[in-house]
């Protein structure tokens, strides 16, 4: 097989594999237009310091020896197969480089063999890379489940970021669609990296020269939407990730149904891609925004509310703790204030060294005062006397939820809401009715 007949279905196959939160586009190219959402190998990441850098993902093989149900490369679906071998990867890797198409490799692979085979031909690529082209770009590697600790040490040395898919939210959930995976071997390697990295940390303290052992950290992906667990469900999760791998990141990837099975959405349910942008932004609450999941959801609310962000929701939940004096309160105070962010939190207190704030001050800060001006109050401004539960709802109505972002409503029916609905999250709602409609829902789930 060509090597680029390989490229073009191991790129692919990756499709599915999210780096980004960008799992979902489907716009293709068109004559006057440049981009293109389709055309497979490129990815992106960020750097420490903020630059976008173009990876190239691929598969190392698509030929897998597990079933997962909800996988296109599962074992027992008809498809092109293929697989690189270590130097035709180093060797496509180093050319795209070359020609200045991207600037590192993020590389996953199915099952080939087992575990511990697969592992052993993506170190032998990488080792290639790193030893012999002397290639020191950035490396994002997926280690496999079930692979040996040797091979896990290894890989973290060569590759500048680990990640071990947790695929799915629950145990039960695992075992009824990759009875080839269990959680143990998925969350053994991930203990593995992190006590890794903590050790590489203190012998680089000593030796400045040690080998670094996976510098960018560990991450991780779970698939949302094929599977019956509440948002509360996934948010506990993702808490109890970060805390105890000390994850970079958790990526959610709103399920694509690629295969007619009874235990899976049907084919063409469009994804919850709503719902992953509700997930990532409640990801951000609790990463940058001193937020806990319990705080969050809770058993009364397991779910997001399809029309607001999750930090407007809570609080119009906590509304009795508002308003918060900006020139008094601390930086966890302030950050729990529906338009100000961390970086606006910290001009706040820098600023107000200074002189009281009033709004003019926090309008040139970055304080999002269409938000912010119902729950704060400062120099020459009380807050908004009173305002009704019901009459901030209705002007914090997230319009993500109403506009092609996501999914466009139509005028008729409302796809994405009614999807909702089945979580018995939000009503069945038609036409004009959604915007009042979304308000007497929120103020119901007061
Ligand atoms: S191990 Fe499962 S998820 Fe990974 S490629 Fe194979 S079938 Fe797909």
């Amino acid at each position: 097989m060509e090597l680029e007949e390989k490229l073009a279905i191991l790129a692919d196959s990756a499709k599915y594999d999210v780096a980004c939160t960008s799992s979902g586009s489907d716009r293709g190219g068109q004559a006057g237009s440049i981009g293109n959402c389709q055309a497979p190998g490129c990815c992106h990441t960020f750097t420490a310091d903020g630059r976008c850098v173009s990876l190239l993902k691929v598969l190392y093989t698509n030929i897998c020896a597990y079933d997962c149900r909800y996988c296109v490369n599962r074992r027992s679906n008809d498809l092109p197969r293929a697989a690189f071998t270590p130097r035709e990867l180093a060797d496509l890797t180093i050319q795209f480089y070359r020609r200045n198409y991207i600037e590192g490799l993020f590389l996953s692979s199915a099952v080939l063999v087992s575990p511990d085979y697969t592992m052993e031909q993506m170190i032998s690529a990488l080792t290639l890379l790193r030893e012999e082209y002397r290639f020191r770009g950035y490396i994002h590697a997926k280690a496999i489940p079930g692979s040996s600790p040797e091979l896990v040490r290894r890989l973290g040395l060569l590759a500048d970021r680990l990640s071990v898919n947790i695929e799915l939210p629950s145990e039960a959930s695992l075992g009824l669609l990759a009875p080839d995976k269990s959680r143990a071997a998925i969350l053994r390697p991930m203990g593995q990296i992190a006590a890794s990295a903590t050790q590489n940390r203190q012998e680089l303290a000593l030796y400045r020269h040690a080998p670094r052992f996976a510098p960018a950290g560990q991450s991780t992906q779970m698939i949302v939407g094929a599977t019956p667990e509440s948002d509360r469900q996934i948010l506990h999760l993702t808490q109890g990730l970060y805390r105890k791998y000390s994850l970079k990141r958790v990526f959610f990837s709103a399920y694509i149904p690629v295969v007619e099975d009874s235990r899976l959405p049907a084919l063409y349910t469009p994804p919850p891609l709503l719902r992953e942008h509700r997930l990532y932004q409640a990801d951000w609450m609790l990463r940058y925004y001193h937020f806990s999941a319990e705080e969050i959801l809770d058993e009364d609310c397991p779910n997001f509310d399809p029309y607001m962000d999750p930090k407007c929701h809570w609080a119009l939940r906590h509304f009795d703790r508002f308003p918060v004096d900006v020139n008094r309160a601390g930086e966890e105070e302030l950050l729990r204030v529906p338009g100000i962010g961390p970086r606006s939190a910290r001009r706040i207190l820098i600023a107000r060294k200074n002189g009281a704030l009033g709004l003019p001050e926090l309008k040139r800060i970055g304080v999002v005062l269409k938000r912010a001006q119902y729950f704060l109050c400062c120099r020459g401004y009380s807050g908004s006397r009173s305002p009704r539960r019901e009459l901030v709802a209705r002007a914090l109505l997230d319009p993500e939820a109403f506009n092609e972002g996501c999914e466009q409503l139509s005028l008729f029916s409302a796809p994405q809401v009614q999807q909702l609905a089945g979580q018995g999250v939000a009503p069945r709602l038609a036409g004009l009715q959604v915007k009042e409609e979304a308000v007497k829902c929120i103020a119901r789930q007061m």
